[in-house]
């Protein structure tokens, strides 16, 4: 399939590395020079602007940006995608962004005569790059079934949410729940090791335990339980704890807009807040047990 990609940092240069090993062909743009070049030495065509990707061969144009307003420049702009693409092009966001965007800008895009997915992903940097990410998409069922095989060169689980919108609701959901979870198994490993107990032991007890969660057995936030996960190595390499902030901010944004009450989540944004301005926005946002450990 002829294929454009506008944003080809973190997670979408290692996307449409993807798509173009399995066979596609590309035509990128960025705003960084050296990201566009990545791409160009791995066989992508360079375009000079999202207008430029809309006014040439493509049949569909897939977006990972960093947020809502990167997202409406990139589309709603004078020199955007909509201004420029002829009917019929298939268009993917992958950004994560809020809902209410999402649906605005899938409105227009559907009044222009373009079908639009909103489709963003989780598994981390280290899931694009093997292409195992999983993609929430929403949209109608046709568009999903159509677009199905080209998010299944990027990604292992993708998932059918409902109606335009509700991939961003799915995403937001679950990360809301990762943020409060983190905290909760940060509160209980701090205490159990503050009162004596092994941080190893302990964790074994809960991985087998009704505390069992993700944030425990796969991602503990305590140094030396888990060798893989961020805490082993200074908590760096993982996910920022700005790029939580960003998420929560999306998930209490959305909450607002329809007086759904969100008491936990709006605790940890300003938790995770307070340990951002205090200078630690780039670490792991596992490294939020150091708000609760005596020694650290
Ligand atoms: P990033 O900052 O590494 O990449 C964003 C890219 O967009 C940059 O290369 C930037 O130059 C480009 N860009 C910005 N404005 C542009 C414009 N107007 N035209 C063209 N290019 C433009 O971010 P990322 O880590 O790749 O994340 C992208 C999205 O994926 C975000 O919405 C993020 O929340 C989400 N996400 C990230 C992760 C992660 O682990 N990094 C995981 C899941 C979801």
């Amino acid at each position: 399939m002829k294929i454009g990609f506008v944003g080809l940092g973190n997670m979408g240069g290692p996307m449409a590395l993807n798509l173009i090993k399995a066979g596609h062909v590309v035509t990128v743009f960025d705003l960084s020079a050296a990201s566009l070049t990545r791409l160009v030495e791995a066989g992508a065509a360079a375009a000079e602007s999202p207008a430029a990707i809309a006014q040439g061969d493509v049949e569909l144009i897939i977006t990972m940006l960093p947020a809502a307003a990167h997202v409406k420049s990139v589309y709603l702009g004078a020199e955007g995608i909509l201004a420029h693409v002829r009917a019929g092009v298939f268009l993917i966001d992958c950004s994560t962004i809020d809902p209410r965007t999402a649906r605005e800008v899938a409105k227009q895009a559907l009044e222009n005569g373009n079908p639009m997915l909103d489709a963003p992903v989780s598994g981390g940097t280290g899931g694009a790059s093997a292409g195992t990410l999983t993609f929430m998409v929403g949209g109608s069922s046709a568009d999903f079934d159509r677009t199905w095989p080209i998010l299944a060169a990027m990604g292992k689980n993708i998932v059918h949410c409902g109606d335009s919108g509700n991939g961003q609701v799915a995403k937001v959901a679950n990360n809301m729940l990762l943020g409060v979870s983190m905290i909760a198994v940060s509160e209980a490993m701090a205490l159990g090791v503050s009162l004596g107990m092994d941080a190893g032991v302990l964790a074994s007890i809960i991985n087998t335990s009704s505390g069992r969660c993700w944030s425990s057995d796969t991602y503990n936030p305590f140094p030396g339980v888990l060798e893989n996960a961020p805490a082993a190595r200074g908590y760096t390499g993982g996910f920022g704890t700005d790029l939580m902030l960003k998420d929560l901010g999306l998930a209490s944004e959305a909450a607002q807009q329809i007086g759904q009450p969100v008491l936990l989540g709006a605790f940890a944004q300003q938790l995770y807040q307070s340990f951002s301005a205090q200078g630690n926005g780039s670490l792991d946002f596992s490294a939020i047990i150091n708000m609760y450990r005596k020694d650290a």
